[in-house]
């Protein structure tokens, strides 16, 4: 699950994304692979970003984020409770696709983040997620091949 994919869910599950609870995702989001608690949500809320969102708002947001699916609960030990976005809901895939097998694997770069910020500097437009396809020679079909143009 990418993040478009994430928002579509909220969507479909009648969750209306105010800015708010847009940057509670966010938050998620860019801290992904850290076990955050709502307390930590609000905190670096704070520091990223002008809005104000209240800790009300973000348990609620954390509750419907942990119903679809999107965000885990991750047990630390020190008895709060922390969660994290799941590893499928970071839009960081991007696929190899081999021109001879036809084999797609699977990379994973957070590859676009300077490009997303140009974007959105020079246009004022919001990246949300991005789809990128490589096309070559996966490992097997490469050694001792011709070279195929495309
Ligand atoms: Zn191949």
């Amino acid at each position: 699950m990418q993040l478009a994919r994430v928002y579509r869910k909220l969507e479909q599950a009648a969750f209306r994304v105010t800015p708010q609870r847009d940057r509670v995702i966010e938050t998620f989001y860019r801290h992904a692979g850290e076990a955050l608690s709502a307390e930590d949500i609000e905190r670096l809320v704070r520091t990223e970003s002008p809005l104000r969102v209240g800790l009300a708002t973000i348990y609620r947001t954390i509750e419907i984020l942990v119903d679809l699916g999107v965000v885990s609960r991750v047990n630390t030990g020190d008895g709060r409770a922390r969660y994290q976005i799941n590893e499928d809901a970071v839009h960081q895939r991007h696929h190899l696709v081999c021109i001879r097998c036809g084999q797609v694997e699977e990379f994973s770069a957070h590859l676009l983040d300077g490009v997303e910020a140009r974007i959105l500097a020079d246009r004022g437009f919001h990246v949300m997620d991005h789809e990128l396809k490589f096309y070559g020679l996966c490992a097997i079909c490469r050694p001792g091949t011709e070279e195929v143009h495309v």
